[in-house]
């Protein structure tokens, strides 16, 4: 299968939306969460393959879409910022586990940066069900403007009841007046007493396995933690 560019949009700077068309698969269906295998050979003259979570994508028209920050250095991000519609790369998927326990419990979704991506299909699903589950994202970025998806974070928790959007912002600017941060303090603060939730984490590996080691810490099983390390 190819993945060919349809376009992209720039969500804060060196962070863009990149939305593809799945050419050659019969129908390119995802559950929430999961993630598209990307390859290509770049500049390098090397065959580099890496892994993108899916943002958004209806899986009937065979579009999909990926959320990514580029490494500056990196051996393949910049060749996608490279490509122009109508180009595009070696798909495979989708594929992954970081998807929606059943059945849903109360839980509590934690992300950094792009890490965020898995996040938005896999609360629209669940609170999509209507089961009435409470769900909570605690979403920590540097700077706010990389608050990614935040519009659709914010339109879900006014539909939504049960849901509640949390951005922390490490390095606020002076008109900031939300949560300030990192996502570690503010987890705590949300799970209380409860030691019945489920966790969601994605993001960097420092941040994932920190999440991961605080919630052992607190008595949680490792069934509880749902976890995606992007490095
Ligand atoms: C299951 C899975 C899902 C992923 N989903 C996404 C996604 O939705 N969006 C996304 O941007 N990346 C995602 N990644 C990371 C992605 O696969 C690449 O590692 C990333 O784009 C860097 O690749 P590169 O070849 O440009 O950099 P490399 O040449 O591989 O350089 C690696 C360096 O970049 C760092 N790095 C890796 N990922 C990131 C990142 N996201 N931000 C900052 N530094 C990073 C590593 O720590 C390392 O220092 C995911 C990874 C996995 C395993």
């Amino acid at each position: 299968m190819r993945a060919v560019l349809i376009g992209w949009k720039e969500l804060a700077p060196g962070i863009r939306h990149f939305e593809f068309y799945a050419e050659g698969a019969e129908r390119f269906a995802y559950l929430p969460g999961q993630f598209v295998s990307l390859s290509a050979v770049t500049a390098s003259e090397k065959k580099i393959t890496r892994a993108y979570s899916i943002v958004a994508g209806t899986g009937q028209d065979n579009r999909f879409a990926i959320c990514l920050n580029i490494v500056e250095d990196g051996q393949f991000s910049p060749h996608l910022f490279g490509l122009k519609p109508g180009e595009g790369v070696d798909l495979k998927g989708p594929i992954g586990t970081f998807v929606l326990r059943n059945p849903l419990k109360d839980s509590i979704l934690v992300a950094t940066g792009t890490g965020v991506a898995p996040m938005l299909p896999m609360l629209i699903e669940a609170l999509g069900r209507g089961e009435g589950q409470q769900f909570t994202l605690i979403f920590g970025v540097r700077h706010a403007p990389n608050l990614l998806y935040a519009e659709e974070f914010q339109e879900l928790a006014g539909q939504y009841p049960n849901f509640k959007f949390l951005p922390t912002v490490t390095r606020p600017s002076s008109d900031w007046t939300g949560l300030t941060g990192r996502v570690q303090p503010h987890l705590v603060a949300e799970i209380g007493e409860r030691r019945d939730l489920d966790v969601y984490v994605c993001g960097l590996n420092e941040m994932v396995s920190g999440v991961r080691e605080l919630l052992a810490g607190m008595g949680f099983d490792k069934k509880q933690i749902v976890h995606e390390k992007y490095d």
